[in-house]
């Protein structure tokens, strides 16, 4: 499942933050996605529950910031949300529309104690 390998990359990046820290607690990540990065949230939350079981982010919350998908056209340079995967200019019509913002999954903050 892309979701459980996504969630270990979280739990990864945030367990290794927490001892770097000499964290005790990991009590919030905060994770900026993109509406366009592949990921489904019910899922994911439900797989990275699932393995922060036993950890020290066992009951941390995952923040999720949720970026749109953004496109800005080749010939105008106008930028607008695409919606319904339209890559098409919508202000002229003509330009292809290249992806500025959406596909983001990163970690964007990590709260410890
Ligand atoms: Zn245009």
């Amino acid at each position: 499942m892309h979701e459980m390998a996504v969630a270990e990359g979280i739990l990864d990046i945030a367990l290794d933050y927490a001892a770097k820290n000499q964290a005790e607690k990991i009590g919030k990540i905060g994770l900026r996605l993109g509406e366009m990065a592949g990921v489904e949230t019910e899922s994911l939350e439900f797989c990275f529950e699932s393995l922060v079981k036993g950890t020290i982010a066992e009951g941390a919350e995952l923040a999720l910031h949720r970026m749109p998908l953004v496109g800005r056209c080749r010939k105008c340079g106008h930028e607008t949300h695409i919606e319904h995967y339209n890559f098409i200019c919508p202000a002229c019509g003509k330009g292809a529309l290249d992806i500025i913002s959406g596909r983001e999954l990163q970690v964007e903050y990590l709260e410890v104690d």
